[in-house]
C-alpha cells in the first residue's frame, strides 16, 4: 500500500534505513514515521525529546493534512518551537521537510533525536521497491 503525503496528496517513496521503513515525499521532502518505528525509543520516559512529545495536540490548521494510514486529520503539537503533526489514533508522526533539521538542532542529547539524526542526517537515497528474487 502506498502512503500518500499529507501535504501534497501524492504517493510517497518507501525508504529503508537500518531496518526502519519511512515514507518520504519527494515533492515537499516531508517524512512520515510510523509509530512502531519510534516505539522502542518513545518508551524511554527519561528522554528529553519524548517528554516534549507527550502533549495533546490541537487539530492541524493546515489543509489536506491527513494521516497516510487512516485519513484522520492530524493534530499539531509543538516541540521546541517546531510544529509537528501526529495522528490522533497513534499511527505515527509527520515531519515537514523544513521542520526536522530545526528540531534536531534544538533538541539536544536524546536517544530519539540521535535515532532521527541517524536517519535524516544523511541525505536519503530513494530506492524504488524492487521485487525480491
Ligand atoms: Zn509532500
Ligand atoms: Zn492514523
Amino acid at each position: 500500500m502506498i502512503a500518500v503525503c499529507p501535504r501534497c496528496d501524492v504517493g510517497m517513496f518507501l525508504l529503508h534505513f537500518k531496518e526502519v521503513e519511512v515514507d518520504y515525499c519527494e515533492r515537499c521532502h516531508g517524512i512520515w514515521l510510523d509509530a512502531g518505528e519510534l516505539d522502542a525509543l518513545l518508551e524511554d520516559d527519561n528522554d528529553p525529546f519524548v517528554r516534549l512529545l507527550d502533549r495533546s495536540g490541537a487539530p492541524s490548521t493546515a489543509e489536506r493534512c491527513l494521516c497516510p494510514r487512516c485519513d484522520s486529520k492530524l493534530h499539531e503539537f509543538a516541540v521546541n518551537h517546531v510544529t509537528l503533526d501526529r495522528c490522533p489514533r497513534g499511527h505515527g508522526l509527520w515531519f515537514d521537510g523544513n521542520e526536522l533539521p530545526q528540531l534536531l538542532a534544538r533538541s539536544g542529547d536524546s536517544h530519539a533525536v540521535a535515532f532521527l539524526n541517524d536517519i535524516f542526517g544523511n541525505k536519503p537515497t530513494i530506492k524504488s521497491e524492487e521485487p525480491k528474487p
